[in-house]
């Protein structure tokens, strides 16, 4: 097992990588400039004699394998490439070095996940203690938007795999994610009928006030204890004030954290019910990423890392999210899964994201010793 020290002198150029991706803006919604990070991430993985193919997307970018040997039980690592920020973000806000933080758009959440892979890898490769398991790493280019073009690649691998290593964000303090909700939508569609609102007010419909009474029992669908929010975030309806509106939509956020709960939003959106005379009113609920679940082999998979961990010197915690991840899908498959392994820090998806420099050494250091050492 590789010491942490010999990933401490690996730190600059962990951080150069970390830099060389970042300076490269890949927001979900650009292929082109996905792409770009793509080309990058599958030359770097062809120096490492990985087998690269490239699984070619229309609109989202394109999606990046790397693999070292043949057949099944092997380790996945999962990453992404894609960011939450516009091309020009980086022109307002380089990435910089601040009192031991990296800032920049996307250094965090996770071009840092795709350079600690390639960086353990590389040093597994130079040093010894490469897995005599086969190794492949994904990297998706559609994570932030929701995963649509990536996951069936993604559940393909994974049910191939033995263990799936997730590079997203650890948490601020750098425990590993053990439990997610799973995120979802809910649409309401009301329907009423439209007639001046002087002259025929007692002849229309109104479907704003149909929709109201609904937006208000979607809200109350929230239940803490049971780790379930629900919060309408968009409403739109109506033409002008002299017009009784027939027609009227909201969407609401979603988040369960166990299959249940969205079996209950599901009975609920199937039995509603108009509450005017004459109107009407639809609920659909998609659940796009299902709940990470703390289950058995939840609590298994994150004792075995704890122990090689331990083994390291690191005393290894957990935590979890209301965020989903593509570690939710990998999950779900029943197959065994460790996320937030990348590195320390704060602000995903905010103005102030960064992560801690110093951590880039034992983060590093832990996921070579997870893939050589894993039993
Ligand atoms: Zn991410």
């Amino acid at each position: 097992m590789l010491p942490i020290e010999d990933f401490v002198q690996q730190t600059p150029a962990i951080v150069g990588l970390i830099r060389r991706l970042a300076e490269i803006e890949s927001p979900s919604t650009d292929k082109a400039a996905v792409d770009r990070v793509g080309a990058v991430v599958a030359e770097e993985l062809r120096r490492l004699g990985a087998a690269v193919a490239v699984d070619k997307q229309m609109t989202a970018g394109n999606n990046v394998v790397g693999r070292w040997g043949a057949g099944s039980g092997g380790i996945l690592l999962l990453c992404h490439m894609d960011t939450v920020w516009e091309v020009g973000t980086l022109a307002r806000r380089p990435v910089r070095v601040e009192d031991g933080r990296l800032y920049g758009p996307g250094v965090y959440d996770m071009k840092a996940g795709i350079a600690l892979a390639l960086t353990a890898l590389r040093m597994l490769r130079e040093r010894g203690g490469w897995p005599a398991r086969p190794v492949t790493v994904l990297c998706t280019s559609d994570e932030e938007t929701g995963s649509h073009g990536s996951r069936a690649l993604i559940e393909q691998l994974a049910r191939d795999a033995t263990l799936v290593l997730v590079l997203e964000p650890a948490t601020a303090t750098g425990a590993l994610k053990t439990a997610r909700k799973g995120t979802g939508e809910i649409e309401l569609v009301a329907r009423g009928r439209s007639a001046h609102a002087g002259v025929d007010h007692a002849l229309g419909r109104n479907a704003i006030e149909e929709l109201a009474h609904h937006i208000l029992a979607a809200q109350r669908l929230t239940d803490y204890a049971a780790g379930t929010t629900v919060s309408v975030g968009r409403v739109s309806g109506g033409t002008r004030t002299n017009v009784v509106p027939d027609a009227a939509r909201a969407e609401a956020d979603v988040r369960v954290a166990v299959p249940a709960e969205a079996e209950r939003l599901a009975r609920w959106a199937e039995s509603l019910q108009p509450v005017l005379e004459g109107a009407s009113v639809k609920a659909t609920l998609t659940i796009n990423r299902p709940p990470m679940v703390r289950d058995a082999t939840m609590m298994a998979t994150f004792g075995r890392a704890q122990e090689i961990g331990a083994r390291l010197g690191l005393d290894l915690t957990e935590g979890s999210t209301g965020g989903a991840s593509d570690a939710n899908f990998v999950a779900a498959l029943g197959v065994p899964v460790l996320d937030g392994l990348g590195p320390l820090g704060d602000g995903a998806h905010a103005e102030h994201e960064h992560l801690v420099i110093a951590s880039l050494a034992e983060r590093t250091a832990l996921l070579a010793a997870l893939l050589g050492e894993w039993p």
